[in-house]
């Protein structure tokens, strides 16, 4: 089984034409509200494959906190480990522009209450899920808990977003850490930059952890651990959308690692997921399902 641990926020989309300076309004498009957040993206990604999926996360006793649990249910998501709390679910506040560039401001709120005890709570989670996916939109000393907390023989997936610099407990663990280029680019500071793919997943690897994926959007990812650094090819779609495609890659590697897959085939499949998604409007609206991905 999966276990992700991780954020849950509502979207709180408007389109502009463009957007306000300071102290200036401008008017836009009527509110649209969706779920999201890494966490409960990566969740009903993974169970929309048909993986037998948890998520540890906490809301707000309000209505972005029942969007988010009925969309994880829907999904067929175990929300056992969604936790209700006294401050308001998560919001992000994005607004989008007629070249589709957003600009978001995060209110974590409830997210920033999910704690190292909340972690230690959920043994049972933990005993029963052989990959535990987790990511930074929840306090870093949870993170490192979820880390202490692994069952013996289980992985850690860490997608580092948003990111910041790692404890070396935390780093070692992950098999894979999977970054996007802005990722990378952060994790391995300016010097780097100019380096190839190639280079990161190099570099990144000799940071401690197992196994690095890198993923490069339209041109697919890399895959890099002991025994080299190797080429994920992309899947060649018309891209309509590409939010939550980085959520969706992660959960599907995550799902096929539990399947017993190697690193290589689980990226490759989650490059096809990644692609199935981008062809769809939305984050979890555009989440395929198993038959999608192979018909794609
Ligand atoms: P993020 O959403 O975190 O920025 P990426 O843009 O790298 O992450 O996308 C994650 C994965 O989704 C890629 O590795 C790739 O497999 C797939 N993907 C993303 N954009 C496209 C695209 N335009 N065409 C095909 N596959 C894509």
């Amino acid at each position: 089984d999966l276990l992700v641990v991780g954020s849950a926020n509502a979207d709180l989309v408007i389109g502009v034409d463009r957007r306000p300076a300071a102290g200036e309004t401008v008017l836009g498009t009527d509110l649209a509200v969706h779920p999201g957040g890494k966490g409960a993206n990566q969740a009903v990604a993974a169970a929309r494959l048909g993986a037998r999926t948890a998520l540890l996360a906490k809301v707000g006793d309000d209505d972005h906190g029942r969007l988010l649990l009925d969309s994880q249910r829907a999904a067929g998501v175990d929300t056992v480990g969604v936790l209700v709390d006294d401050a308001p679910t998560g919001v992000a506040l994005i607004t989008v522009d007629p070249s589709g560039d957003n600009s978001i401001v995060v209110s974590p709120g409830a997210n920033g209450r999910l704690a190292p005890a909340d972690v230690r709570a959920a043994t049972s989670l933990f005993h029963a899920s052989r990959v535990v996916s987790v990511m930074l939109e929840i306090p870093l000393e949870t993170v490192a808990e979820v880390v202490r907390s692994l069952a013996p023989g289980s992985r850690l997936v860490l997608n580092p977003s948003p990111p910041r610099a790692l404890p070396r407990e935390v780093l070692d663990a992950c098999d894979p850490l999977i970054v996007n280029e802005h990722e990378a680019k952060v994790l391995l500071g300016p010097s780097r930059v100019g380096d190839r793919p190639e280079d990161w997943a190099g570099i990144l690897l000799a940071k401690g952890p197992r196994s690095v994926v890198v993923t490069l959007g339209a041109d697919g990812a890399l895959v890099a651990s002991k025994d080299g650094v190797a080429r994920v090819p992309s899947v060649a779609v018309d891209a309509v959308d590409t939010t939550g495609a980085g959520d969706a890659f992660t959960a599907a590697l995550a799902y096929r690692l539990g399947a017993g897959a190697s690193l290589a085939e689980a990226a490759a499949y989650a490059a096809r997921v990644g692609a199935a998604a981008v062809t769809k409007a939305g984050a979890q609206e555009s989440y395929p399902t198993a038959e999608e991905v192979e018909a794609l």
